[in-house]
């Protein structure tokens, strides 16, 4: 047995939690540089704005219709996932980190299950302010589905029965009521099966999840993929897909961003070069890998006129490592070899290459002074940077006022960080 825990839209839920005010509200939450909407309450999905869509297409809505459209502050999200993962965890034995905002629990072991499962949620409602939902099944296939159905119930009252609304255990429905249920059903609605299968699917006759879980196995297989065949095993109750408890460790790692304003001096683009050096590095090194290689790249905007740039060039370490010097050196080098004047860039960004794992270094002569072992040295400052938030240490080469001038992201309806820097944290006055 499987549960899938998912904060209710998310984003838009940490931002309520600090701001009650905006309970009731249609709130988009928009993405890098207030770019487009990347969350939605309910209210603004019932106004009609879209998943991504551009901020200057729904602007005018806060005029007309209340809309508060915030940017988006991933400090915050970031530290409210963990709060509610860790209580999330309590559900069963173990848990598998799926997204920000999702992970499966695996049910093994655990008795009355959808009672334990009520708790959880109110657990993290009074602890954390996330509103869940709960879906339950017998594959993790089913769990996600479940989840869709206690997020519908609770907000499209009418859609499904309304005791399956916030949590919904298929497991302990009767046959003939999961049937009703399953015929209500898109297939499109099932983990795994996109826009493409899905019209596939349609256009065989296969519309509905009850359809789909009575579909031949070796037609599935033949026509599309074992992969279908495996999500039509799982429908049907027969688990296939596994609890991954960490995820594989990343074979590339890269800092990309658009910046605030287009950029033409070599100044800035090394500042914001060497900030996205030291980020990539950062992630490097907590998932205790060295890279072999480091790319670093800048380009033109293809929409708006003007002559074109888009460059990018790899620089090879002299040997793997994690250290955030030597890796933003290399970028530095890399970008000032790619450099030319005249040109309003308007995104860069550092990718890792070529990464390996840190414990299986190779030994080798003394290099001398450049290749003294720094771990130490990075090891408090990430401590640090984690404890006191992001940039409190970083590379002079950054830039004294990191993200300041004209690179730096445009966030002008950033909340504070309420729940990671002492600064922003909230004050009740009685
Ligand atoms: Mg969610």
């Amino acid at each position: 047995m499987f549960a899938l825990v998912d904060g209710n839209n998310f984003y838009v839920s940490c931002e309520r939690a600090f701001r009650p005010s905006l309970i009731g509200r249609p709130v988009v939450v928009l993405s890098n540089n207030d770019g487009c909407a990347i969350a939605r309450s309910n209210e603004a999905k019932d106004l009609g704005i879209k998943m991504g869509a551009p901020y200057f297409q729904i602007k005018h809505l806060e005029i007309t219709a209340g809309l508060v459209a915030l940017s988006a502050n991933f400090a915050l999200y970031g530290d409210m996932s963990e709060r509610m993962m860790s209580l999330a965890a309590g559900l069963g034995p173990e848990q598998e980190i799926y997204s920000i905002d999702e992970s499966f629990i695996s049910l093994a072991g655990v008795r009355d299950v959808t009672r334990r499962a009520w708790a959880v949620r109110e657990r993290i409602a009074r602890g954390v302010g996330i509103p869940c939902g709960i879906g339950i099944g017998p594959t993790k296939t089913l769990a996600k589905l479940a989840n869709a159905i206690a997020k519908d119930a609770e907000r499209k009252p009418g859609s499904y029965p309304a005791h399956l609304a916030r949590v919904c255990n298929l497991a302990e429905m009767p046959p003939r009521e999961l049937q009703t249920l399953f015929e209500q059903m898109h297939v499109g609605d099932v983990w795994g099966i996109g826009r493409r299968i899905s019209n596939q699917l349609n256009v065989a006759g296969i519309a509905n999840v009850w359809q789909l879980t009575q579909a031949d196995l070796g037609t599935i297989r033949r026509r599309w993929s074992v992969v279908l065949e495996r999500t039509v095993r799982e429908l049907r109750g027969e688990s296939c897909i596994a609890m991954e408890e960490a995820p594989p460790p990343k074979k590339m790692i890269a800092c990309t961003r658009s910046f605030g304003h287009p950029v033409e001096d070599l100044a800035p683009l090394i500042e914001a070069v060497s900030e996205y050096a030291s980020r990539a590095a950062e992630k490097l090194r907590r998932q205790g890998g060295l890279a072999g290689q480091v790319q670093v790249f800048a380009h033109t905007s293809p929409f708006r006129p003007g002559p074109r740039y888009s460059r990018s060039v790899i620089v090879p370490l002299v040997r793997p490592s994690a250290d955030t010097s030597l890796i933003a050196r290399s970028a530095i080098e890399g970008i000032k070899r790619i450099y030319e004047p005249g040109f309003e860039l308007i995104k860069a960004g550092v990718i890792l290459l070529d990464i390996c794992d840190g414990s299986v270094q190779q030994n080798e002569l003394a290099l001398g002074d450049a290749f003294r072992d720094r771990s130490a040295l990075y090891g408090a400052l990430d401590k640090i940077n984690t404890r006191y938030g992001r940039g409190t240490l970083h590379l002079a080469a950054t830039g004294m006022n990191a993200g300041g001038a004209r690179w730096g992201m445009r966030q002008e309806r950033r909340t504070p960080h309420y729940t990671t820097n002492i600064e922003d944290i909230p004050v009740a006055r009685c």
